[in-house]
């Protein structure tokens, strides 16, 4: 696969991915987080096809399109590793979807990140709750669930909080 390949089964796979979470999710009032803001494209994404639900960015430095900029008040701004336990006291474990795209482009700095932010995530996630990532992610009470048919194996992965 070319990179230009890579890449647009990434893009590919994250649309599918967060549209089957969203409907998975629909029945859940619990609020999302979207982990990692970049450019905005797939909070703008959710912000389009979530309307019912308080969507929440972590990000350390907000750089995104003027379109794809969150209010202020919904920005966790900082290292995720420091949010994201600021956000289990703030919120409780009552998410219902989270996204995340943290990773950059060494494979090996991204999946030991996903081990390390894995049980920081794990707690933020209501029973039955929803977790679309772009890495493999390491969780023990999680479950692993099929793809949508539109995403690529291994450029997205789906976890369910178990009930
Ligand atoms: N999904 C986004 C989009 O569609 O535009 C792209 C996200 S980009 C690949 C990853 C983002 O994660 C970057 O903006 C980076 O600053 C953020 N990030 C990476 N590590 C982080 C950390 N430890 N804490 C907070 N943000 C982090």
């Amino acid at each position: 696969m070319s990179r230009l390949d890579l890449f647009i089964a990434r893009m590919v796979s994250q649309r599918a991915c967060i549209d089957h979470a969203v409907a998975l999710t629909r029945g859940m009032a619990g609020p999302v987080f979207e982990l990692g803001l970049g450019n905005g494209r797939t909070y703008h994404h959710m912000v389009e096809v979530i309307k019912s639900r308080d969507i929440y960015v972590f990000e350390r430095a907000v750089a995104s399109h003027p379109d794809s900029t969150p209010p202020t008040d919904h920005v966790l701004l900082g290292d995720v590793f420091e949010t994201l336990p600021q956000a289990l006291a703030r919120f409780g474990p009552n998410a219902s979807l989270v996204h995340a795209d943290l990773g950059g482009h060494n494979a090996t700095k991204n999946d030991q990140f996903a081990r390390d932010v894995s049980p920081l995530v794990e707690p933020l996630l209501a029973p039955g709750g929803l977790m679309v990532a772009s890495d493999r992610m390491y969780f023990e009470n999680l479950t692993e669930l099929p793809l949508p048919k539109d995403a690529v194996p291994g450029r997205c992965f789906i976890y369910q909080k178990n009930t």
